[in-house]
């Protein structure tokens, strides 16, 4: 088995950030590779970063909040322009599938103008997309529950939002996504984590760490950090020192590259 390792486009939250990209992750597993999230300036982070635009298999969109899709658009264009060749599957919420279709369409960027075909896919409760090399299932989270109590009536839609199970080999990962609760992360949890990468933005930390305290997880890295815990990052460190039990955690930057 190849390399494991997170390339980290984009670690800020969803308010407007002038010090941080937006959620964006590129996971490679020796012969696949999968992006999660495109969350603007995806395009500039990623042609910045030199890689190949066939040096993934896979997009995997968790919802469909602009700071994690906000960049697709762009990077869409930039596999059009860069010639990407390699099939692209795209995994999203079903809800997201038609407008962006439709937007897509809308930018002309036509299909018939790539050399690559691409193709969207609906991402399914617990039903695991499979490669080669990776097994990655996604699982329910609360984030978009307080939006779909809110406006379901009038906006009738799924209000979907995943965090993932990535299983490769012998190990196992967790890919948080937004969540509403650290709660959401119990799935993920049934059995011991090699890594776990986990926002921290809708909930204080106390919560997170208090629930994630001396649980079996190798290591934690923290993405999607919210303002005022960033702005504080010392403090929020310490906290985590304090509270975690001893697991050894990071606090991910934009365009750092992390051994998994
Ligand atoms: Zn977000
Ligand atoms: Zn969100």
């Amino acid at each position: 088995m190849g390399k494991l390792s997170l390339k980290c486009f984009g670690v800020g939250d969803g308010w407007p950030c002038a010090d941080r990209n937006h959620s964006s992750f590129l996971y490679r597993f020796g012969k696949t590779a999968i992006l999660f999230d495109c969350g603007e300036p995806l395009s500039r982070a990623y042609k910045a970063s030199g890689l190949d635009y066939n040096a993934f298999d896979r997009i995997i969109l968790s919802h469909l909040h602009a700071d994690h899709i906000g960049g697709f658009f762009m990077f869409m264009q930039g596999l059009w322009l860069e010639q990407r060749t390699k099939p692209l599957l795209i995994h999203l919420p079903s809800d997201g599938i038609k407008p962006i279709q439709s937007l897509l369409q809308a930018g002309m960027l036509f299909p018939e103008l790539f050399k690559c075909k691409f193709r969207f896919e609906p991402l399914k409760l617990q039903k695991p997309i499979i490669t080669s090399t990776v097994r990655v299932t996604p699982f329910r989270t609360s984030h978009l529950d307080q939006f779909r109590l809110a406006f379901h009536k009038r906006y009738p839609q799924k209000f979907q939002a995943f965090c993932f199970l990535i299983e490769t080999g012998r190990r196992r990962m967790g890919h948080s996504g937004d969540i509403g609760r650290p709660e959401d992360l119990e799935p993920l949890l049934q059995k011991p984590l090699d890594v776990l990468v986990c926002e921290l933005a809708h909930f204080s930390p106390e919560a997170l760490f208090r629930y994630l305290k001396g649980r079996a997880i190798r290591q934690i890295i923290f993405i999607h950090v919210a303002r005022p815990f960033w702005t504080n990052l010392r403090h929020t460190r310490q906290l985590a020192a304090r509270m975690l039990g001893g697991i050894p955690f990071t606090f991910a930057r934009d365009n750092e590259e992390l051994p998994l």
